[in-house]
């Protein structure tokens, strides 16, 4: 029998377990997405939808790097260049707007030094 203690202990340890796999899924999912993306686009959207679904599902955050890949309000998998501009504005505050070049939603991103949000994530598949 495990003490109350314990049993809570297992069950976080549980929970921890479950958001990994969401994690990996959603990353591979991500990855998908851009590899089909040049030859299906609606295929791409689908895998950035079921992304989604799971980070929600499992209560998990997008990771950081795939963040701003999936549009916030019509859900497109979004590729910088192509259906997706980044603009960095150094004015005042340093901020980065990236803009959905499909429903036009525009997300503005503060950008502090060291941050890396480079325009040039095309295709170097950099999983460092
Ligand atoms: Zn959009």
């Amino acid at each position: 029998m495990y003490s109350y203690g314990e049993f809570m202990r297992v069950k976080d340890r549980r929970r921890d377990y479950i958001k990994d796999i969401a994690v990996q899924r959603i990353e591979k999912l991500i990855k998908l997405a851009e590899e089909v993306y040049s030859r299906d686009q609606e295929l791409a959207n689908r895998y950035a939808e079921l992304a989604y679904r799971i980070s929600l599902r499992a209560r998990v955050k997008i990771p950081k790097k795939y963040k701003y890949r999936i549009c916030r309000k019509c859900r497109a998998f979004l590729v910088p260049g192509r259906n997706m501009s980044v603009r960095l504005k150094s004015r005042r505050e340093p901020h980065l707007v990236i803009k959905c070049l499909v429903c036009g939603y525009t997300k503005r991103i503060p950008y502090k030094k060291g941050l890396k949000v480079s325009k040039s994530c095309n295709n170097s598949s950099g999983s460092s």
